[in-house]
């Protein structure tokens, strides 16, 4: 099973994927979380990456494609994953469809939360890209980017939609019942 989660920074997605993947026994895949785990432990891509996502602005397509690429190739997501945080731009679509093919995703979870709610739940999380005016910036950077490629698969006929309103365990069990659905 293939899957991805897609949404707004701040709609629960990292954290609903990590559970939906655990109940489903195949990795959570999360880019985010990729890139912070590199700036810790300061590589040579950590460097490149920590002003560009302290600023809230995305990684250049052909760093983020190619670590995507090579964890997606590992054995462990031989038989699925969900994809978190990727693909963000029209361009990663393109390059997904090259790596699993057009039809590759099985289902595409699409996040649907307030804006209100998000900014609130993204200021009490404290994380380093996460003050008031990088918030801002980061919802502008997922709505003019990121938000068109929920059309894209809107028309490949894949769109789950989850409100990520309510407690992580009610938005958990809503999600795996609508994935057998
Ligand atoms: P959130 O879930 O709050 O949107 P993430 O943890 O997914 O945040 O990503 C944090 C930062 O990592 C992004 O703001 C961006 O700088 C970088 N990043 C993650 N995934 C990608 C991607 N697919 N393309 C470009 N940059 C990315």
């Amino acid at each position: 099973m293939k899957l991805l989660f897609i949404g707004p920074p701040g709609a629960g997605k990292g954290t609903q994927a990590g559970k939906v993947a655990g109940r489903l026994g195949i990795p959570h895949v999360s880019t985010g979380d990729m890139f912070r785990d590199h700036v810790s432990r300061r590589t040579d891509l950590g460097r490149k990456v920590d002003s560009i996502m302290a600023a809230g602005d995305y990684v250049p397509d052909e760093i983020t494609v190619a670590m995507l690429s090579d964890r997606i190739s590992q054995e462990d997501a031989r038989d699925g994953f969900i994809l978190d945080g990727f693909p963000r731009t029209e361009a990663q679509v393109a390059s997904l469809d090259r790596l699993i093919g057009e039809d590759g995703l099985d289902e595409v979870v699409v996040f649907e939360v307030d804006e209100d709610e998000l900014t609130q739940r993204l200021l009490s999380r404290g994380r380093d890209d996460d003050d008031e005016e990088t918030i801002r910036y980061r919802f502008k950077v997922y709505m003019e980017q990121t938000q068109p490629l929920i059309d894209i698969y809107e028309a490949r006929g894949v769109t789950v939609y989850i409100d990520g309103i309510g407690e992580v365990d009610e938005v958990t069990e809503q999600i795996l019942s609508r994935l057998e659905a």
